[in-house]
C-alpha cells in the first residue's frame, strides 16, 4: 500500500518532490537533532490522489491518526484533551514556494471546552481566547472561504465597544464576546457551526490545503514561473509552540547572510510576546536579531550556532523562522534563501573562499537571468521616495517620463513619456514603441503589455491593481496624478515612484566597459571570478551581432570572440538610399552597374573599419537580406505626394517614377518574398559588389599589416542550387581581388527546407549559422510583428507555450530542426563550423540548448554577450549544485 504520511523523523532535505520544500527541510532539521516541534508531512502524492478523485485516498486518515498518536506520546499531551490540549498547525508546502495557495492555520484543536483548559493550563485566559478567535477566523477564511471582511468588521466593532485602538488591548471578556460573534459569522456564511471535533478540524484543513493547489492565483503563478501544474502540495502538521506567552517568549525570522547584498553575518528580526505571523505582518515593531543577545542570551547563542550548522549542511544561504516559548528555542522552518542577483554572485564567491563549494558549483549558483538583471540601469533607491504602488515586474529596466494616457499622445510627445493604460491592445503599439516604459493596471506577465514590452526590451510594470485610471487622471494611495506629471517605473521590482528618480548606470556594465575595476568591490570581483571560470569551462564561443566598428569594439570589450552577424543593410541607409533607388530604378545593365560602382567604395570603407576593430577574430558578413522596397519611401506616402502634385496640376516627376516602382514591387507577404539569396540571384551584380567590397577591404587590411578574418554568409537559402550559384559567382570575384586572404563562404539556416536538406547544403557551405528568428517564424508560420501583439498573450494564458518561441528557443519544433541540420551537415562535412545568430543566442535557456546541440558558437547583441558567456560556461560545467532561483 502507498505510504502517504512521513514523520519528521523519517524524511530529509532531498525528498522535496514527495514532502515539499517545507516538509523536507523540517525533516532535515529533525535529522540534525535541532529543536523542531514534533510533526509529520502528508505527501504530495496524497494531494495528487485527492485532486484526481475528489476524496481522501484510502488509508490516509488512518495513517494520520497513527502519526498523531506518536506526536501525542512525544508531547505528553492529547489532541482534543479538554484540560491540556495538544494544538496543531497545518501548513501547506509545495516543492517550490508559491504564493496564492492556502498558507497556514494555527491552533487547530481548540474548541469551546479546550479553550478553557488551555487558559487554565497556561494560566492565561486572554491568550487562550485570543488563540481561539484567531483559529475561527483563519479556519473560516481558508477552509470555508468566509470573506475576511466579515471577521474584520466584528473585530473593529469589538475595539470600538471596548474603546481601544489595538487588538492587544482587548481583554478576556471582550475576546470571549468576539469568539461568539465570529461563530455567528461562521454560521451565517457556511450554514453550519464551527466544527468542535478536533479531528474534523484537522481533516478539513488538510483537504483545504490540497484544494488550494488549484486556486486561481496559484495556477496563474505556476504558469508564469513555469512550474508544472501537476506536482501537488504536501501538508505539514506540527505541534504548536507559543511565542505569545509573555516577555520570555517571542518569534523571529533570520538569514544566515544578508540576502540583499550577500554580506556575511546574520540578519533578522525578533518580536517579543508574539506569534509567527506578527513579525512579517509588521503589526508591532520588531527589533534587530542582535538585540536578542540581551533579551535571551542562551537562546541567542543557540540560534547562532544552529544557523552556522544549517549553512554547513546546506552549503548555502539559509533563511529560518523560529519561536521562543518561555526561554525555549524552537525551529519552525528553514530553506535555501531567496536573494537578489547581486547577493547570488557575492555569496557564491564567498562560499568558494570559505571552502564550502567548488568553483564549478559556484557557477551553477548564478544564472544568466541574474547577470542580465545586474546589467540594467537601476534607480538609486536611496534617493527615491516611497513607491506609490508595486505591480508585476513584467519587463526589466528603470524608466522615467511624463504620464500619457494614450498611444497618440506618446507618439506626439517630444519629451520621454510613460504610457499608462488600464491594459494595452494592438492599437497601442505605436505608443508603446514611442514610450520609455509602459504601466498598466490590469494583467500579469502574459498580458499584451508584458509580452510586447519584453519583445521590445522596454521597461514594463503591469497589474498595479491599486491604480485607478479614469480619463486623464490616475489615482493611487489617495493621490491623483495627471497627464504630464512625471513618474518613474522599475520593471525589475514592479515599483512605481512619483516624480523623477535618479537612474544610475549598472556597475557591472561599467566594469565590462573597463570603467570600473573589480578589485575591492565584492560584487564586481565575484562577477569577474565567475566569468573567468565560465570562459574557462565553456565549449561554446560567444560572438556578437554587430554592424559597425563601434558596436564591434564594445562587443569585444564585453568578451565577444568574433562577429557572428554583420548585417549589411544599414550600409544602404541614410544618404546612400539615393544610390539604392538608382539601383532599383535602373533600366539597363549600364545604369545598374553604375549604381553598384558608386556603392562599392562605401561598403569597402565600412568593412575595413569593422575588420580593423575585430582584427584577428572572425567577422561573418551577411549579404543583403531585406526586400529592396524597404529602401524606398512607403506606398502611402508616395501615393499622397503624387496625388497632391496631380491635384495642383504639376508633374510628380521622380515621385511618380518611385510610385510605379513601389507598386510593381509590392508584396502581399514580404517576409516570404523577394529577399535574401533570392535578391542576389535576381539582381545582377548586387552580391558580386558586396563580395568584392569584402575582399578588397580584407586585402587592404592585410596590406596594412592587419589580420582580417572575414566570412561571407548567404541568407535565406532553401535549396543547395541557390548556394551553388552564389558560390560560383563569389569564387570568381574573390579570385579577381589581389592580396585578399582566404575567405570562407557559408549560409544561414533559417528556412525549414534548408534544415532538412542540410546534408546537401553542407557540400557547398563551409559554415552554417542558424537564423532562429526566421526559422521560428517559418516553422510556426508566425509573422512575428503580427502575432506577438495580436494573440501571444492569449496563447501564453492558454498554456499553448509557456514562453514566447521568439524569446526562448522552441526545443520541440525549431530545436528539432536545428539538431537535424547539425547532424546532417556534419555527416557530410565533419569540420563544418556551426553557430546561431538569432536573438536566441543571448537567451540563457536557449544557450543551454545550443550547447547540447553541439554548436560551435552563439552570436547575440553586444549587451548580451556576458550573459551568453556565463551560460555557455554553466552549460559546460558538469558539476551539480543547488540552483538558488
Ligand atoms: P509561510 O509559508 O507563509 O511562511 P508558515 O507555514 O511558515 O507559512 O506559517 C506561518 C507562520 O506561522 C510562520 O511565522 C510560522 O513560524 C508560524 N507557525 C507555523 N507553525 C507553527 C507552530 N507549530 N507553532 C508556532 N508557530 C507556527
Ligand atoms: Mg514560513
Ligand atoms: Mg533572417
Amino acid at each position: 500500500m502507498t505510504r502517504y504520511v512521513y514523520d519528521f523523523t523519517d524524511g530529509n532535505k532531498d525528498l522535496k518532490d514527495l514532502l515539499g520544500g517545507k516538509g523536507a527541510n523540517l525533516a532535515e532539521m529533525t535529522l540534525m537533532g535541532l529543536p523542531v516541534p514534533p510533526g509529520f508531512t502528508v505527501t504530495t502524492e496524497a494531494c495528487r490522489a485527492y485532486l484526481r478523485t475528489g476524496t481522501m485516498p484510502a488509508g490516509l486518515l488512518t495513517e494520520v491518526q497513527h502519526h498523531l498518536r506518536l506526536m501525542q506520546n512525544r508531547m505528553g499531551k492529547t489532541f482534543g484533551d479538554a484540560a491540556d490540549p495538544l494544538l496543531l498547525s497545518v501548513r501547506s508546502g509545495a516543492k517550490f514556494s508559491m504564493p496564492g495557495m492556502m498558507e497556514t492555520i494555527l491552533d487547530i484543536g481548540l474548541n469551546d471546552a479546550s479553550v478553557v483548559g488551555l487558559g487554565r493550563q497556561s494560566a492565561d485566559q486572554r491568550f487562550a481566547w485570543d488563540s481561539y478567535r484567531r483559529l475561527i477566523q483563519m479556519f473560516g477564511k481558508t477552509v470555508f472561504d468566509v470573506p475576511g471582511e466579515a471577521f474584520e468588521e466584528e473585530l473593529t466593532a469589538a475595539r470600538s465597544i471596548a474603546g481601544v485602538a489595538t487588538d492587544p488591548e482587548l481583554g478576556t471578556t471582550q475576546l470571549q464576546d468576539l469568539v461568539h460573534a465570529y461563530k455567528k459569522v461562521f454560521h451565517q456564511h457556511t450554514g453550519r457551526d464551527f466544527p468542535q471535533a478536533p479531528h474534523e478540524q484537522l481533516f478539513l484543513a488538510i483537504a483545504a490545503v490540497f484544494r488550494s493547489w488549484n486556486a486561481e492565483r496559484a495556477i496563474l503563478y505556476r504558469r508564469q514561473e513555469r512550474i508544472p501544474q501537476d506536482l501537488g502540495t504536501a501538508v505539514n502538521v506540527m505541534a504548536m509552540v507559543f511565542g505569545n506567552r509573555g516577555e520570555n517568549s517571542g518569534t523571529g525570522v533570520a538569514f544566515t547572510r544578508d540576502p540583499a547584498t550577500g554580506r556575511r553575518g546574520v540578519y533578522g528580526d525578533y518580536l517579543r510576546n508574539a506569534q509567527g505571523e506578527d513579525v512579517v505582518a509588521g503589526i508591532r515593531n520588531a527589533v534587530p536579531l542582535a538585540e536578542l543577545a540581551a533579551i535571551d542570551p542562551a537562546s541567542h547563542r543557540q540560534l547562532l550556532s544552529i544557523m552556522q550548522r544549517l549553512e554547513q549542511r546546506y552549503r548555502d544561504l539559509c533563511d529560518i523562522e523560529f519561536t521562543i516559548e518561555n526561554g525555549r528555542l524552537w525551529m519552525l522552518q528553514t530553506r535555501v534563501g531567496k536573494r537578489t542577483p547581486a547577493a547570488a554572485f557575492v555569496i557564491a564567491a564567498q562560499l568558494v573562499d570559505e571552502g564550502r563549494i567548488t568553483l564549478h558549483e559556484a557557477l551553477q549558483r548564478v544564472t544568466g537571468e541574474q547577470l542580465a538583471q545586474l546589467m540594467f540601469p537601476s534607480f538609486d533607491t536611496t534617493a527615491a521616495p516611497p513607491p506609490l504602488t508595486t505591480g508585476v515586474p513584467a519587463s526589466p529596466g528603470a524608466s522615467v517620463g511624463a504620464i500619457v494616457f494614450d498611444s497618440a499622445a506618446a507618439v506626439a510627445a517630444t519629451e520621454p513619456v510613460i504610457l499608462v493604460r488600464r491594459e494595452t491592445n494592438p492599437d497601442d503599439l505605436p505608443g508603446m514603441i514611442a514610450a520609455q516604459g509602459i504601466l498598466t493596471s490590469r494583467g500579469g506577465k502574459t498580458s499584451h503589455a508584458a509580452v510586447v514590452a519584453r519583445g521590445m526590451g522596454k521597461t514594463c510594470v503591469c497589474g498595479t491593481e491599486e491604480l485607478r485610471i479614469d480619463g486623464d487622471g490616475l489615482t493611487v494611495a489617495g493621490r491623483t496624478l495627471h497627464a504630464g506629471d512625471i513618474i518613474s517605473i522599475d520593471g525589475t521590482t514592479g515599483n512605481v515612484y512619483p516624480g523623477s528618480v535618479a537612474v544610475r548606470p549598472s556597475a557591472v556594465v561599467r566594469y565590462f566597459e573597463g570603467e570600473l575595476a573589480a578589485h575591492g568591490d565584492p560584487l564586481l570581483s565575484a562577477v569577474e571570478r565567475l566569468m573567468a571560470h565560465a570562459d574557462h569551462q565553456a565549449r561554446l564561443d560567444v560572438h556578437a551581432n554587430a554592424d559597425t566598428a563601434v558596436d564591434a569594439t564594445r562587443a569585444r570589450r564585453f568578451g565577444a570572440t568574433g562577429v557572428g552577424l554583420c548585417r549589411t543593410e544599414h550600409m544602404f541607409l541614410g544618404d546612400r538610399r539615393r544610390l539604392v533607388e538608382r539601383l532599383i530604378l535602373a533600366e539597363d545593365d549600364a545604369a545598374r552597374s553604375e549604381a553598384l560602382q558608386a556603392l562599392l567604395p562605401l561598403q569597402r570603407a565600412d568593412f575595413e573599419e569593422l575588420f580593423a576593430a575585430m582584427d584577428g577574430l572572425p567577422v561573418t558578413v551577411r549579404l543583403i537580406d531585406p526586400p529592396l522596397h524597404e529602401f524606398l519611401p512607403p506606398l502611402e506616402e508616395l501615393t499622397a505626394r503624387v496625388a497632391h502634385a496631380e491635384a495642383l496640376g504639376v508633374d510628380p516627376g521622380h515621385d511618380g517614377t518611385l510610385l510605379t516602382a513601389v507598386r510593381r514591387m509590392h508584396e502581399q507577404n514580404p517576409m516570404l518574398g523577394l529577399r535574401g539569396v533570392r535578391l542576389g540571384l535576381v539582381i545582377p551584380g548586387l552580391f558580386a559588389m558586396q563580395v568584392r567590397a569584402i575582399a578588397q577591404a580584407a586585402a587592404a587590411r592585410v596590406a596594412a599589416g592587419g589580420d582580417p578574418q572575414p566570412e561571407i554568409m548567404v541568407p535565406l537559402v532553401g535549396a543547395v542550387q541557390e548556394l551553388e550559384t552564389v558560390r560560383a559567382e563569389a569564387e570568381s570575384v574573390l579570385a579577381s581581388v589581389p592580396g585578399a586572404p582566404p575567405i570562407r563562404l557559408g549560409t544561414m539556416i533559417e528556412v525549414p527546407r534548408a534544415a532538412l536538406t542540410a546534408g546537401q547544403i553542407a557540400g557547398v557551405a563551409e559554415f552554417f549559422s542558424f537564423g532562429t528568428n526566421d526559422l521560428t517564424q517559418m516553422t510556426w508560420g508566425f509573422s512575428r510583428d503580427d502575432v506577438e501583439g495580436a494573440f501571444f498573450g492569449r496563447y501564453l494564458e492558454l498554456g499553448i507555450f509557456s514562453v514566447s518561441p521568439f524569446e526562448s528557443i522552441d526545443r520541440d519544433g525549431v530545436g528539432e530542426l536545428v539538431s537535424t541540420a547539425v547532424q546532417r551537415g556534419r555527416a557530410i562535412r565533419p569540420d563544418l563550423t556551426i553557430g546561431v545568430c538569432g536573438e536566441h543566442g543571448g537567451d540563457p535557456a536557449s544557450v543551454r540548448f545550443f550547447h547540447d546541440a553541439g554548436l560551435d558558437y552563439v552570436s547575440c547583441s553586444p549587451f548580451r554577450v556576458p550573459i551568453a558567456r556565463l551560460e555557455a560556461g554553466r552549460a559546460a560545467s558538469a558539476a551539480a549544485g543547488s540552483d538558488s532561483r
